[in-house]
């Protein structure tokens, strides 16, 4: 069956932010294909979900090289849904690829060499079947390698056409503020940095780069906003539920489902209740109330938890007393 978009998809999120001083809108949330979009699920369950979160208005899809499993298969996977389904709406996509996190034994798979961005760029431009992705990620920092040559091929990727904007993600706000730097001495400024934030990693808000985000004038998009589950109802109780993520991925090890967490995810959860929404809802209206918070960038493996997590924009703001309260319970 052909798919036509949901008329209304652009009512539906709870909006689109600015992207730093850039002059791109991303949606409130974006959705992440890094686990369960591989060979491992039916191509249709991963069409429904994918398809659903258009019509909601999420308008943006991250990807990488290394997303699956295996390696490249989420990629392959959404080039085929876009070749299908979603060619009609290419100009209403905004599509990421990252390149540099290992994805084979080659020294060539790896790093923050020209020879690896570039070539995994034109991979990927392959296998999602586009001409260009409208960012393209070093996906984490290599200090082997010169940052000037790391910039330098983020900036031939923008120069080539073949991305639109550049990104950089898991970089230390000094290697963050040298790589701003560097990019807009050429031109291509920093869109975007991709780190990961939530209730349960505050790095970003101890180290820096949330300050140095506003003062350099590019957004965050924040990765694992619901700590890939943990900041969700799901592990409260005492067995991990059927096909739940820390049951069989390699990213989430269920020993850190401890009593310490529970501890604290539980306290929490007893805050989201008083308001009269879920833990997933309060841990994602919890990271967009920084401004600087371009997009928070989730994961879902149902349509369901896609409408029930899209609802955290419907609830009133974070009073000072309640922000107060979760402080006790968050991770800093
Ligand atoms: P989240 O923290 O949003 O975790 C999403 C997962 O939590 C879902 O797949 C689902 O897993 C579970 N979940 C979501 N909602 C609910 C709910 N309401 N009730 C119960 N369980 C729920 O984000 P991810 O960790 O998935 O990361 C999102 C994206 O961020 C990735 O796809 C990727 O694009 C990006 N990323 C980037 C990185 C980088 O280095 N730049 C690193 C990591 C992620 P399940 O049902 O399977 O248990």
């Amino acid at each position: 069956p052909s798919y036509r978009a949901a008329d209304d998809r652009y009512e539906r999120l709870g909006g689109y932010r600015r992207a730093g001083d850039s002059g791109l809108d991303l949606p409130v949330f974006s959705f992440g294909l890094w686990q369960k979009f591989g060979t491992d699920r039916p191509y249709a369950t991963q069409r429904e979900i994918v398809l659903h979160a258009f019509d909601l208005g999420i308008t943006h899809f991250d990807n990488a090289n290394r997303y699956g499993p295996p390696h490249r298969a989420a990629e392959k996977f959404f080039g085929t849904l876009l070749r299908k389904d979603l060619a009609p709406y290419r100009d209403e996509l905004i599509l990421s690829t990252k390149a540099g996190n290992p994805i084979g034994p080659s020294p060539y798979l790896r790093g923050g060499s020209r020879k690896s961005l570039l070539a995994s760029l034109d991979h990927s431009l392959r296998d999602l079947g586009t001409d260009y992705v409208d960012i393209f990620y070093s996906h984490s920092p290599d200090t082997s390698t010169p940052l000037e040559e790391t910039v330098g091929a983020l900036v031939t990727a923008v120069r080539s056409g073949k991305a639109l904007y550049a990104g950089i993600s898991n970089y230390t706000p000094e290697r963050t503020r040298e790589a701003a730097e560097l990019l807009r001495r050429a031109g291509v400024p920093l869109l975007v940095h991709q780190p990961r934030y939530s209730l349960f990693d505050r790095r970003p808000e101890r180290n820096g780069l949330l300050k140095l985000a506003a003062e350099d004038g590019f957004g965050l998009v924040v990765y694992s906003p619901l700590a890939q589950g943990l900041l969700t109802d799901k592990y409260l109780a005492d067995t991990i539920p059927t096909g739940a993520r820390a049951e069989d991925s390699a990213f989430l090890s269920p020993d850190v489902i401890d009593d310490t967490y529970r501890e604290r995810a539980t306290a929490l959860n007893e805050i989201a209740r008083q308001r009269g929404q879920s833990l997933a809802q309060l841990a994602l209206q919890w990271v967009l109330r920084q401004p600087q918070v371009s997009s928070a960038l989730i994961g879902a493996s149902s349509t369901w938890q896609l409408d029930h997590n899209l609802k955290a924009v419907d609830f009133p703001p974070l009073t000072d007393e309640e922000l107060a309260l979760i402080d006790r319970y968050g991770v800093h």
